[in-house]
């Protein structure tokens, strides 16, 4: 251990309410914020908005349906329905896609280098201040309250004041700084990454001659003709530009099948590297054993690996199993969603757990409210929630959601605090259209 020395940090700003993280949870936050009447200001550690959805970059949005005899129905509404209608007037999205055997299982292509653009020109006609490669460093606090947020920047540390902060960072990472309890996984174990990786030209019309199952035979098929896959069930999409696929194929793991730990930096590091090993050995497997793939090589890799689960913060509430699994809508909700629990356990399939016909369920405020301060709420993947309910509400139309209301709560919270009035948070949401009661 070092101590190091003590230093004066200069104020960069002093706001209503500070958002750290820029993925779509954070983006749906300092919106709201700031149609509270907030001053906001959104850090982010890379260069450009949008956090998993536009850095590792998906096969499609998910989670803004859920499965009803036979019909598909909107269950998140809010800022998602604007994001999606901006998206559309820009060109960014593609045909929405419905699993053929898994209930409830959705997703609508789209263009990440678009939603970039998208995501810069939207907060600033919010007037939201963004300070992109900003990373957050350090926090303080004064009993149950944090007073200051340090942020590292090429032009180095600096401070800022905020009545209220959300943490977005997906990792938790303001939390943990913070003091705030935190799971990491079921017993270290958390869902698996993934380096994500464009291949292009693809003949998809001979693609698309194979079934989904034949599609998982073919890869069990290339580890029996010994290329050692981690994983043989793939989800493959056609991306935008007409000739290439995106291919959510990989497992990063461990060589003893451990997941790695997220909050260990070297671990990460050669996480990362792994990713990339991965993609040479899918790009082989896809050249020599699905149909279409035979001339295509990598086009691009995801700028960092998409990690599905890290810390996820002790709230008020926890997000359980059974509340996703029996449908739960709790009296404290402020977002739904019927995505199913997608399990990236260890062995080579993933796992779907749909919920039941029709069912949707909430997230309780109190799963975005950081137990034992005042002034810090969550959103997204680093919800308060079991390791099995995480894998349900993960994906990216809750995350946004979440952000909604996070950021809709702290601007109404002021110096009173963020466990604001749960009946006028949630007529608020209704009012701004978000779908309480699906
Ligand atoms: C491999 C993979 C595939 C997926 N597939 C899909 C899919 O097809 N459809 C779907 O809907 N969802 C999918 N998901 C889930 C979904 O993409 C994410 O869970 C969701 O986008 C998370 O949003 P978020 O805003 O909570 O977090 P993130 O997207 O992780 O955003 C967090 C942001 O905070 C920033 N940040 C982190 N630490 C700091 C710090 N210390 N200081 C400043 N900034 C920081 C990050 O750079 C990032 O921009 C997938 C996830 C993965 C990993």
């Amino acid at each position: 251990m070092m101590r190091e020395p003590a230093r004066d940090t200069p104020i960069l700003a002093e706001v209503d309410v500070l958002v750290a993280g820029g993925g779509v949870a954070g983006i749906g936050a300092a919106v709201a914020a700031v149609r509270g009447g907030a001053r906001v200001l959104l850090l982010e550690r890379l260069a450009f908005l949008g956090g998993t959805a536009t850095a590792v970059t998906l096969g499609g949005f998910c989670g803004m349906l859920r499965a009803a005899n036979g019909e598909m129905h909107p269950v998140i509404g809010g800022l998602w329905t604007e994001l999606e209608a901006r998206a559309r007037h820009i060109d960014a999205l593609g045909p929405l896609r419905i699993h053929p055997t898994v209930r409830g299982v959705h997703g609508l292509s789209y263009d990440p280098e678009r939603m970039k653009a998208l995501f810069d020109d939207w907060l600033a006609a919010e007037g939201v201040a963004v300070l992109t490669e900003a990373l957050v460093a350090g926090v303080a606090r004064d009993g149950r309250r944090i007073t200051a947020v340090f942020v590292e920047t090429k032009g180095g540390r600096h401070a800022i004041r905020a009545t209220s902060v959300i943490d977005a960072t997906g990792d938790a990472d303001l939390a943990a700084r913070a003091g705030c309890g935190f799971q990491l996984g079921e017993a270290g174990q958390t869902q698996h990454a993934s380096a994500m990786f464009r291949m292009a030209p693809v003949d998809r019309a001979a693609f698309a001659s194979i079934t989904r199952a034949e599609q998982d035979a073919r890869m069990e098929a290339a580890v029996a003709a010994g290329l050692a896959l981690p994983r043989t069930t793939l989800a493959i999409y056609p991306g935008l530009d007409g000739v290439g696929m995106h291919l959510n194929a990989t497992r990063v793991q461990q060589p003893d099948g451990r997941s790695f730990d997220w909050t260990d930096p070297w671990q990460r590091a050669a996480a990362e590297r792994e990713g990339r090993r991965q993609v040479a050995l899918y790009e082989q497997a896809a050249r020599d054993h699905l149909p279409g793939f035979g001339q295509a090589r990598v086009s691009s890799i995801g700028a960092q690996l998409g990690i599905r689960e890290s810390r996820l913060v002790e709230g008020d509430e926890t997000l359980t199993e059974d509340d996703v699994m029996g449908g739960v809508r709790g009296p404290t909700r402020i977002a739904c969603t019927a995505w199913p629990v997608e399990d990236h356990a260890p062995g080579r399939s993933t796992i779907w757990r749909p919920l039941p016909d029709g069912f949707s369920y909430g997230i309780p405020f109190g799963s975005l409210v950081a137990m034992g301060l005042d002034n810090l709420l969550v959103a997204g993947r680093c919800l308060s929630a079991s390791h099995t309910a995480q894998a349900s509400a993960r994906v990216t139309a809750p995350c946004l959601a979440m952000g909604q209301a996070a950021g809709t709560a702290a601007a109404m919270a002021g110096d009173g605090g963020v466990r604001v009035d749960i009946a006028a948070l949630q007529s608020r949401l209704r009012l701004d259209g978000v779908i309480l009661d699906p």
